[in-house]
């Protein structure tokens, strides 16, 4: 057959909260070469708790493997050119699983999911002052239900088999990434159990200086140090593909989905920033090689390490946790859109909200307020107001909340962002890309590129030490196309528009105490 030469291919497994996808990209070029996406189900047992099936979503990855491997033979390309794989997950969503079985002991609870406030409260009950960002100076984060400790203690507490099994020594814990690399590298039989820094920057028991699990961190939140996964880089070889068309081939790479954006849009200096938008929203800023602590809500995680002998880089970082899941809201739960695709066109024929604001606190407020207790609203009603205000309201919301995140980060730093980097599902939505340059006042610029998650993961995979298809030297690095979107309204009127929304938003806080 006349295959065709391209030289080293590097793969990343790229798992989020609404989809898993298998990507495969030219390490020389950065050139995306095939793809396979796969829906994953959310489940909503009770009001405030999101769960997704361990199972599922190990069987997605599988699915997109194999069907990316297929859709590489039919295009000629020899699938034993992939050098690495590469992992992203979402990040804090929690698991347990039985090492003996392999069987999860209850659902992930994803990182959304609400159900740990009062364990966050009865913590903060017992901490010095009632003081949220007590553990702040060790974490970069405060005690909030986002991150795993807090969901992991609900497992302990509340799930009988997950008690019996940390009792008995054969429970393990981790993050998605853990989970998948465990059953990928051979799970009960030998698989790898391990997570790299920057997804055990989330979780709240480790240490962003020393770059370990704290044993103070674990005795406040009193877990077994012995159910961890070992901490690696997040550019090394973890262990190989046990089974599939890809066995042999080794796992190297791995990065929680935010950092990998970083890495993917190129963002190796100091002051860089880029902003994701899939389900959340979040606007991640290189700080360097020393850890940044905000003033102004936002968090310090570690950006990446790629490599065990390389420095680890810090990040500040504002999550807002609706964005696309307000989209998702309108489509499943109002049904005024079929398709998230349709929001744009429907926003567009009305390009206005005509004065209604809509604060989609669903699960309370993240960056910069970390308000549990917000929910939802929407405000500024007239007899005029229909879906398409509705709709363009949706959009703007997520673009007010990116700018209380820049304000805030400016705020922090003296270096002012010039332009905001951005990728993810929602930047396809060209109307919600101006709307952003229009709040923001600055040019937001988009690669042409959109799978900058997955290429951030594939380059550490391919980086790795033992794997070196692909050189992360800046110099070397292929420059990316991209598409600016520069502000087009007058700053006084953006600046009107924006003291709106801090009114709703106040009228969100506090809703249920
Ligand atoms: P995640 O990584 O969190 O799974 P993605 O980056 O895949 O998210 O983005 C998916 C999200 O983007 C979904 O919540 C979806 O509602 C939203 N989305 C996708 N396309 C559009 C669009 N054209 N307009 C608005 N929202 C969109």
């Amino acid at each position: 057959s006349n295959r065709i030469t391209l030289g080293p291919l590097v793969a990343a497994i790229d798992q989020g909260t609404s989809s898993t996808r298998f990507l495969v990209f030219n390490a020389k070029t950065a050139e995306l070469l095939s793809h396979h996406q796969v829906e994953i189900k959310q489940s909503f047992p009770k009001e405030g708790w999101v769960e997704e099936d361990p199972k599922e979503i190990l069987q997605s990855v599988y699915e997109c493997m194999d069907r990316t491997c297929e859709k590489l033979t039919q295009l000629n390309i020899d699938i034993s050119n992939i050098k690495a794989i590469g992992v992203t997950n979402q990040r804090e969503t929690t698991l347990v699983w039985d090492k003996e079985t392999g069987e999860p002991l209850y659902n992930a609870i994803v990182w959304l999911d609400l159900r740990t406030q009062s364990t966050v409260e009865r913590l903060i009950n017992k901490t010095p002052g009632k003081n949220k960002n007590h553990l702040k100076h060790k974490t970069g984060l405060p005690i909030s239900t986002y991150f795993s400790a807090v969901k992991l203690r609900w497992l302990m507490d509340n799930v009988e088999k997950v008690h019996e099994a940390v009792l008995s020594h054969r429970a393990m814990f981790g993050t998605v990434d853990s989970w998948l690399i465990w059953c990928l590298t051979g799970g009960k039989k030998g698989g790898v159990h391990c997570t790299d820094v920057t997804n055990a920057s989330r979780t709240m028991l480790f240490n962003i200086h020393t770059m370990d699990w704290d044993p103070e961190l674990c005795k406040y939140f009193d877990i077994p140090m012995e159910i961890l996964p070992k901490v690696r880089s997040s550019s090394e070889i973890y262990g190989l593909m046990k089974s599939g068309p890809l066995t042999g081939v080794p796992i190297s790479g791995c990065l929680g989905d935010q950092s990998a954006a970083l890495v993917g849009q190129m963002c190796f200096k100091d002051g860089q920033a880029k902003n994701t938008y899939g389900t959340g929203c979040f606007l991640l800023k290189n700080v360097g090689t020393k850890p940044v602590m905000s003033d102004h809500g936002l968090l310090t995680t570690v950006a990446y390490k790629l490599g065990r002998d390389k420095p680890a880089c810090y990040a500040l970082e504002g999550s807002v946790a609706i964005a696309g899941a307000v989209v998702r809201w309108l489509k499943d739960n109002l049904g005024i859109i079929q398709t998230s695709t349709e929001l744009e066109k429907l926003a567009a024929d009305v390009g206005t909200s005509y004065g209604c604001y809509f604060v989609p606190a669903f699960s309370g407020l993240y960056a910069p307020y970390w308000e549990p207790s917000a929910r939802g609203i929407i405000c500024g009603l007239t007899q005029f107001t229909n879906r398409s205000h509705l709709a363009f309201a949706a959009l703007e919301a997520v673009c007010f909340q990116t700018r209380e995140i820049l304000d805030a980060m400016n705020q922090d730093s003296c270096i002012h962002l010039s332009q905001l980097q951005v990728d993810g599902g929602m930047t396809s939505n060209r109307l919600l890309m101006q709307l952003q340059a229009d709040i923001l006042c600055i040019p937001v610029v988009k690669p042409s590129m959109p799978e900058t998650t997955a290429l951030g993961a594939a380059m550490a995979a391919g980086a790795a030490e033992g794997v070196s298809v692909w050189s992360l030297n800046p110099e070397d690095l292929t420059e990316v196309t991209s598409e600016k979107f520069e502000p087009q309204i007058n700053p006084e009127e953006s600046e009107l528009r924006y003291a709106r929304w801090k009114k709703a938003v106040q009228r969100a806080m506090n809703w249920e105490t």
